[in-house]
């Protein structure tokens, strides 16, 4: 394009109409050209309008829009995205091109309650939607024919404040789908496609809106249509919200309410995905289909196990949900006269013993039953799940149980951050991102002579620079932070000079976030050491019905702001994706302490290698396969005592020992230029070991070998 020339109409049409093609295409949140556009548009809105490249569309006038194409380097971004974009969506050779090719007549449907794909839709409560929505870029990225299945939660998953007493409350905001990277689903007359799902006695009606992700689509069902009563039309207000009645009745629409959805869009999965056992009534509408066609129901059950796989997500029992009888009954009890058999069987599909009538209704239960294939989502996690559900499986031993392991991961793109995208673009040109998957992108980086280790701490200051600068941002903005008595200067708030420890998850209270403090007196000394600063960052969620969840943040704050951790421990509320995505890049260790061994796989810690944190963990869920000795730090042994006393104490000892002994001298070991040269050969070994192993292509493509296949 000529600077000079100004643009056709044409030419001026087709930039526009791909801007809002790409702002309602999440690619564009793992590409960076792509959100340097919407930035640029707005630097100001990016921020207040949290990085929603919909709303900037709308914030900036049609007149504006044009005028600013006029710019030819803005054009040129624009097209050069644009360009990028197209490109990767019509990439005839992909991975599953070439190594799945069945698939593409028999894609996989993928069904998950949450989806955490980037902040602007906050529709995943933790760990296991951010799974699902690395789980989904991946798919795109390996040309998987792919579809996913969720609702759409128009209140999304509660915000956090604190209030003066260090509480957390809770308090909900309306999603506006127009300013949401969504779209309607519509017949061909423009009108919205609009389905009915039988729920007890009730005829729900649904609509679904599409999120597109990258070459994926990802469906989002919506029950506030005007044909419902409003309780129904609540049904999908919140995520995991209500009691349990609104939960089984969530279920039924994701399970039953997805299948319908499929076969109205004439898609015809081949593979039906389970994510967690929240979608496992899916296979009961998938039963129906084949009984009304004359299948009889064990042979129905029996055709719908081979097209069913179950992903299992946690140890923890309250994670497994169960529903009564009675409840089933009222929700479920017509349901079961279109299988044609009687309720109590119904109920013994989701029951560990048949005919129990004691007995609750598991959904894990069903999902067992009904798919081909099972797993756990580490190799740790794979034993324990085979022990838990053995007594499904009479006579087999435990290490006969059919539940395999693949180990989570993240997506690696939508995780690696700004200036760590500009360091490798500096090293590498434009287009370094194409082997960022690649095992040797990393491994080279066990050689200094390829990056040298001052480029790596300067690397390393910039990203800590960057958390430290938000975190003060953030922090301003925290009300019970301002109370004059306990007033912070937020300027000299944290140092950037400081080993800076970082712990944000969901505040379950097995993940245990204020172990470290039991070791108080012992960590206060610590601080004290002003030749050896460090501090700490903790956020995260509580449940909104779980006290213990509460008074953990609660004690954390409390310890922020009136003992002599001020200064050096701060508490960012409303913790999610964004903020998470700040913490992995800043972070020079990241902390976790499960209680062994309940944490099934834990991603957060993978989020940081790319950007060269190092892990210290308890050896649970993932960190148990991915430390070799050098590449982080491990907290105890590979084993764990049977008392939750003796765990909680023996734990926090180590903790401590751990810190004390190894990380805090090896970051504070200098030599005459200031570089912790030991401490950046353990980074390096961590990037080259732990970063190709722990991402969702290398997942991906397991589940595919292990489980897509047929
Ligand atoms: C990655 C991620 C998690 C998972 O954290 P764990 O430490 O694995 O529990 C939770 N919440 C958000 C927002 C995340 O991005």
């Amino acid at each position: 394009m000529s600077a000079h020339k100004p643009l056709t109409t044409t030419q001026m049409t087709d930039l526009i109409n791909g801007l809002h093609r790409l702002a309602h295409n999440l690619w564009w949140t793992w590409n960076q050209e792509a959100q340097e556009v919407f930035q640029e548009l707005s630097p100001r809105a990016w921020r207040n309008l949290f990085h929603n490249a919909v709303a900037i569309l709308h914030e900036v006038s049609d007149y504006e829009l044009r005028i600013r194409l006029q710019n030819p380097f803005f054009a040129q971004k624009v097209t050069d995205a644009l360009h990028k974009f197209e490109k990767y969506l019509n990439e005839p050779a992909t991975w599953a091109s070439e190594h799945m090719p069945h698939l593409k007549e028999a894609p996989v449907a993928y069904f998950s309650a949450e989806f955490g794909f980037h902040e602007t839709l906050p529709i995943a409560a933790g760990g296991l939607g951010a799974l699902a929505g690395d789980h989904t870029k991946s798919a795109s990225d390996l040309g998987l024919p792919f579809y996913g299945m969720s609702l759409f939660y128009r209140e999304g998953y509660f915000q956090q404040s604190i209030d003066q007493d260090n509480w957390q409350t809770e308090f909900y905001s309306l999603l506006n789908p127009k300013n949401l990277p969504i779209e309607q689903v519509v017949n061909a007359k423009g009108e919205p496609i609009v389905c009915t799902v039988e729920i007890g006695r009730n005829i729900v009606h649904f609509q679904a809106w599409r999120v597109n992700v990258g070459r994926v689509e990802v469906f989002l069902l919506d029950t506030n249509r005007p044909e419902n009563e409003p309780h129904f039309k609540d049904l999908t207000l919140r995520v995991y919200g209500g009691d349990s009645t609104t939960r089984i009745m969530q279920e039924v629409l994701l399970g039953v309410g997805g299948v319908i959805l499929f076969r109205k869009l004439g898609i015809h999965p081949g593979v039906f995905h389970m994510n967690e056992g929240h979608a496992a009534f899916l296979t009961l509408e998938l039963a129906r289909e084949k009984i009304a066609e004359g299948v009889g129901f064990d042979h129905a059950i029996e055709a719908v196990k081979q097209e069913c796989i179950f992903t299992t997500h946690t140890p923890v029992e309250a994670g497994h949900d169960r529903f009564s009888a009675d409840l089933m009954h009222y929700v479920l009890g017509r349901y079961a006269s279109h299988l044609q058999v009687d309720f109590d069987q119904l109920m013994d599909l989701g029951r560990v013993h048949k005919g129990s009538s004691q007995e609750p209704f598991c959904m894990t239960v069903l999902a067992l039953r009904c798919s081909r294939a099972a797993n756990g989502v580490s190799e740790l996690h794979g034993e324990v799940s085979r022990e838990m559900w053995q007594a499904l499986y009479p006579g087999r031993s435990i290490k006969d149980v059919p539940i395999g392991h693949i180990t989570n991961g993240i997506h690696l793109m939508g995780w690696m951050k700004g200036p760590l995208r500009n360091f490798w673009k500096r090293h590498l040109g434009d287009s370094w991102d194409r082997t960022v998957n690649e095992t040797e992108f990393w491994q080279k980086l066990e050689d200094p002579e390829y990056i040298s280790d001052e480029e790596l701490w300067a690397l390393r200051y910039e990203l800590r620079r960057e958390m430290i600068e938000f975190t003060r941002r953030r922090l301003l903005l925290q009300e019970h932070y301002l109370d004059r008595q306990h007033y912070i200067a937020f300027d000299h708030l944290l140092n950037v000079d400081a080993l800076t420890i970082g712990f944000a998850r969901r505040f379950a209270t097995y993940k245990r976030a204020p172990l470290i403090f039991q070791q108080f007196n012992k960590i206060i000394d610590l601080v004290r050491d002003s030749r050896r600063p460090i501090q700490f960052i903790f956020a995260g969620k509580a449940h909104p019905r779980d006290e213990e969840g509460k008074k953990f943040i609660q004690h954390i704050i409390h310890l922020s702001k009136y003992s002599e951790l001020k200064g050096h421990l701060v508490f960012i509320e409303n913790y999610d994706v964004h903020v998470c995505r700040q913490m992995v890049s800043g972070c020079d260790v990241w902390l976790n302490n499960p209680r062994r061994p309940l944490e099934a796989s834990g991603t957060s810690g993978q989020k940081i290698s790319c950007h060269g944190g190092l892990n210290l963990s308890i050896l649970d869920g993932w960190w148990r396969e991915g430390y070799d000795g050098q590449n982080g730090f491990a907290i105890g042994p590979d084993s764990h005592p049977e008392s939750v006393e003796e765990q909680d104490h023996i734990d926090s000892e180590n903790l401590y020992r751990t810190l004390v002994e190894q990380v805090v001298p090896l970051f504070f070991q200098r030599d005459a230029n200031g570089i912790p040269r030991a401490w950046l050969k353990k980074v390096r070994h961590a990037m080259a070991t732990l970063t190709p192993q722990f991402n969702t292509w290398r997942m991906v493509k397991e589940y595919s070998r292990k489980y897509y296949t047929f």
